[in-house]
């Protein structure tokens, strides 16, 4: 595998290959097109992506359909990458590989989905095995945070940083953290999950084992839940109400900025980013309001340069998952 000339890359994310990583024979001229999947509980998008531009050369969309069987959906995946490469109209030796971006827990090591919590019956699922065999290629796995945050490093709002946290506020919060060019691990290679963080003992009990995490106050599905009380159909309805006056919208706002505050305090007192990085469908519309809580937060720091710490919005929006994916399995630049 060290014949991989990727093997000195900063770019090369496996610290330790797995044993799916095909090596690299350098015949032709160096790769520029990869392909990128990202694989949601609802949707599956599928993108030929310029890496060394940045830029996304045609896309296929499919309903991920999880609940119909793994198989099924591996081979609609495959057909969807034909579909996407016909579209783009890329020759072979320009492709690098393939990156998976897939909603979490996966295995990045041993190339496996483990998430039957959000794709149904996707137990130990192998993904990387299949479309290695039909396409040749070397395919990479990572949890969909972890690709998006890498996308944002490499492509978006984090280039350059060192090193970048970005937290993803969407139907839950997801976060990745970006060291020295790679995406941190924890033990087994798996993803650390940043949305779990507690922030507030007295909250609600979620899903991961404590009550009270950010996840469980500042995600979209939290906001919604507490707004339901009040007869509002989504969080996009609290944080309208919340800017008319509302009061008790209000209060479940600043419960979530709140939480965002203290989550931003953890986060730099434990990985000290250069910039964290907001992004995910709630901060395309409340990224101020967010950022200026976590700032207020930050301003009592007397134990670092608390001015060092940049936080920004995601520039990627939507294709951070699909770009990050593909920029998996890109070669040095
Ligand atoms: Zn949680």
């Amino acid at each position: 595998v060290n014949a991989d000339p990727r093997i000195a890359s900063p770019f090369l994310l496996r610290q330790s290959p797995g044993p799916f990583i095909a090596v690299s024979t350098p015949t032709h001229p160096p790769a520029r097109h990869a392909i990128g999947i990202d694989i949601g509980g609802t949707k599956t998008a599928i993108a030929v992506v310029d890496v060394i531009q940045h830029r996304i050369l045609s896309r296929t969309i499919l309903a991920t359909e999880a609940g119909l069987g793994f198989d099924r959906a591996v081979g609609r995946i495959a057909d969807g990458v034909e579909e996407a490469l016909r579209q783009a109209d890329v020759s072979r030796p320009w492709l690098a590989g393939i990156g998976i971006g897939c909603a979490g827990p996966v295995d990045p090591i041993q190339g496996l989905i483990n998430n039957p919590f959000t794709l149904e019956g996707w137990d130990r699922c192998d993904i990387v095995t299949p479309l290695r065999e039909r396409f040749r290629l070397p395919v990479f796995l990572e949890n969909d945070a972890d690709a998006a945050a890498f996308g944002e490093f490499v492509a978006g709002a984090g280039q350059g940083t060192n090193p970048m946290v970005m937290l993803t506020f969407g139907t839950g919060v997801g976060g990745a953290t970006i060291a020295n060019g790679r995406i941190m691990r924890g033990v087994l290679g798996e993803h650390p999950e940043l949305g779990h963080i507690p922030v507030r003992p007295d909250g609600p009990l979620c899903y991961c084992g404590i009550a009270g995490c950010l996840e469980s106050i500042a995600s979209g599905t939290a906001l919604a839940a507490a707004g339901s009380l009040l007869g509002m159909p989504d969080a996009r309805a609290v944080f309208a109400a919340a800017d008319q006056g509302h009061l008790a919208a209000k209060a479940i706002v600043q419960n979530a900025t709140h939480a965002a505050g203290i989550a931003a305090w953890t986060l730099c007192h434990t990985l000290l980013p250069q910039r964290l990085v907001l992004g995910g469908g709630i901060m395309e519309t409340e990224f101020k309001r967010f950022a200026t809580a976590m700032r207020q937060h930050l301003n009592t720091v007397t134990q670092f340069t608390r001015d060092a710490v940049d936080i920004v919005p995601a520039s990627l929006g939507n294709d951070a998952g699909l770009v990050g994916a593909a920029l998996l399995a890109a070669p040095k630049s």
